[in-house]
């Protein structure tokens, strides 16, 4: 990893190769930053593209031209989202970490492999977060920070895939104990044909069938919530991250909630099918 640092920044200080390769002429905002913003010299060339980095306390935030004005809005409102998540999962990353914003489709293949138009294609890999800057928004950035801080939080170990991605949900959608959203997720779920089981969702199936599925996903957290309190959460990933903790995470729910996740299971179809959330 070093020596493929070493060979960027050797690349851009070359007078000579950065006439030849870098046919840029040096953007007004490298002299002239927005206020507050910290913007690298120097920028760097990935994936065919010349990417400048603006760093924020938390993040390197990767971006072409282009997309200065992303780059510089998005610089504005990730440290809060990191701020908040840290406090929810009382956990903290190693930072800074980077983010590109992906410029366009050949871009996004060479990062990817990708060809499909998967509207906000994002990924992760190796500490780094990718994301098509066309569907650049803050509830994704939000998203796949809780996967990350889950991830780290428990150090790896295995979780069912309705609760890492129903936890992702709740943490990055917006007033998403009000009322009103919560009215429309679970009227959603009662005019749809057929739900899924939890075990269908562990079979992959959570992008064939976005629409229905990241619904159900986040309806799971909410019911738990409603029915046993958010403490309860916060509460089973502290047992099941504990290093001296060797059972399952289904034991540790079991543990938690006082339920086999059958029991739980029931609990939240009938809980959807009555639509009946009145606090
Ligand atoms: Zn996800």
């Amino acid at each position: 990893m070093g020596l493929i640092c070493g060979c960027w920044s050797c690349f851009f200080k070359s007078p000579k190769q950065y006439d030849s390769n870098l046919p840029f002429s040096k953007p007004d905002f490298l002299d002239h930053p927005p206020e507050g913003m910290t913007i690298h010299p120097t920028p760097i060339e990935r994936y065919k593209q010349v990417f400048y980095i603006c760093e924020t306390k938390y993040f390197k935030i990767h971006f072409v031209e282009k997309d200065k004005d992303l780059a510089f809005n998005s610089a504005k409102e990730v440290d809060s989202a990191y701020e908040r998540l840290a406090d929810w999962y009382q956990h903290q990353l190693i930072t800074p970490y980077e983010i590109y914003l992906l410029p366009d489709k050949s871009t996004i293949y060479r990062v990817t492999g990708e060809t499909r138009d998967l509207g906000g294609v994002v990924t992760q890999r190796r500490g780094t977060m990718f994301i098509a800057s066309q569907y650049y928004n803050i509830q994704t950035v939000k998203h796949e920070l809780s996967h990350l801080f889950l991830r780290k939080k428990l150090r790896e170990r295995k979780v069912p895939i309705w609760f890492n991605e129903g936890l992702a949900e709740y943490l990055s959608t917006p007033k998403v104990n009000s009322d009103y959203v919560q009215n429309f997720i679970f009227k959603k779920l009662q005019n749809a044909n057929n739900l899924y089981t939890w075990r269908d969702l562990e079979r992959n199936i959570m992008l064939r069938d976005a629409s229905l599925t990241y619904t159900e996903v986040l309806s799971i957290i909410l019911f738990l919530n409603h029915r046993y309190g958010e403490d309860k959460l916060k509460e089973l990933l502290e047992l099941y991250s504990g290093r001296n903790y060797h059972q399952s995470f289904i034991g540790a729910m079991s543990q938690v909630y006082g339920k086999s996740q059958i029991d739980l299971e029931q609990e939240w179809l009938d809980f959807v099918k009555k639509c009946s959330f009145q606090k």
